[in-house]
C-alpha cells in the first residue's frame, strides 16, 4: 500500500437529532480510539456542535455535508465555509450525488463550493460518480474525469493537501449493491491519473481517494486492500458504532 494515508469518513446523511448524535459519538469515540486512519464523521449542520464538542481530545475529526460557496449574504437557509470553521468543523463533503440529484448542484457549483470551502481552511471531500446507465453506455471514465477536473478547477497544488476525492458510483449508493474491489480499484486509479495531470505525479501519489457505495463491516477489507483506494466515505454503515469500528480498523 501507498503511503498516504486512509480516511474512513462517516456521511450521516439526514439522520440524528442532535440528542441522537451525542448518544452515537459517545459509542464511536471508544469504538475507533485506536485507529490506523484518519477517522470523520460528517453530520448534519444541528449535530456540529455537539459533535466537535463531543470529539474534543479524541481522535475523531468533524465535518459538515454541504457548504454554500458565498461568503454571506441573502441566501436564506444556507451555512458558509466561516461559520463551520468558527465552530471547529475541520471537513466538508461537496457534490454528494445525493446533492446533485435532488438538490440541482452541478459541476460547477460543486467546483465552487470547493473553493469556498478551501479558501477558507476546510478539507473537502468531493463526490465523484457515474449512474448506473453511464456505466452501461461505458462513460464512467469520462465522466469522472470531467466531474473531477471541473470540481477541482482553480484549486492550487498547495491546497491539494487539503482535498479527498470520493469516488461513489450512484448505483453502489445505498442500494446494498457495493462496486467490485476491482472496479472500485480501476476507477479510483483513474482519478488519481487525471489528478497527475493537471498537478503533476508528486500531488497525485499524495491525494487520498476514496471509494463510496455500500461498503459495510463484510466487503470493507477486500475494498480497503487496493492500492488505489486510500479509505471510504460511508453512509448506512456510518450509523452503526460497531459496523464503522470495523470499516475504521481495517483501514491503514
Ligand atoms: C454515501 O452516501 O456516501 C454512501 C456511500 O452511502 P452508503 O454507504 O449507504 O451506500
Amino acid at each position: 500500500k501507498a503511503k498516504r494515508k486512509a480516511i474512513i469518513a462517516g456521511n450521516w446523511k439526514m439522520n440524528k437529532t442532535a440528542s441522537e448524535a451525542a448518544v452515537l459519538v459517545d459509542e464511536l469515540v471508544p469504538a475507533v480510539q485506536d485507529a490506523g486512519c484518519e477517522v470523520v464523521i460528517c453530520t448534519p449542520y444541528t449535530d456540529l456542535v455537539t459533535a466537535v464538542e463531543k470529539t474534543k481530545g479524541t481522535n475523531i475529526h468533524v465535518g459538515a455535508e454541504n457548504v454554500h460557496f458565498e461568503k454571506s449574504g441573502a441566501f436564506t437557509g444556507e451555512i458558509s465555509a466561516d461559520m463551520l470553521v468558527d465552530l471547529g468543523v475541520e471537513y466538508v463533503i461537496v457534490g454528494h450525488s445525493e446533492r446533485r440529484q435532488y438538490f440541482a448542484e452541478t459541476d460547477q457549483t460543486v467546483n465552487k463550493r470547493a473553493l469556498a470551502a478551501l479558501n477558507a481552511g476546510l478539507k473537502v471531500i468531493i463526490c465523484v460518480g457515474e449512474s448506473l446507465q453511464q456505466r452501461e453506455e461505458g462513460v464512467t471514465e469520462e465522466l469522472v474525469r470531467m466531474q473531477t477536473k471541473i470540481a477541482l478547477r482553480d484549486v492550487t497544488a498547495e491546497q491539494m493537501a487539503n482535498v479527498v476525492i470520493a469516488y461513489e458510483p450512484i448505483w453502489a449508493i445505498g442500494t446494498g449493491k457495493t462496486a467490485t474491489a476491482d472496479q472500485a480499484e480501476e476507477v479510483c486509479g483513474q482519478i488519481r491519473k487525471v489528478i497527475g495531470e493537471v498537478y503533476g505525479e508528486a500531488v497525485a501519489e499524495a491525494t487520498t481517494v476514496q471509494y463510496g457505495g455500500s461498503m459495510n463491516a463484510k466487503n470493507c477489507e477486500e475494498l480497503l486492500s487496493k492500492k488505489d483506494v486510500d479509505g471510504g466515505l460511508i453512509g448506512g454503515a456510518s450509523l452503526k458504532a460497531p459496523d464503522f469500528a470495523v470499516i475504521v480498523n481495517a483501514a491503514t
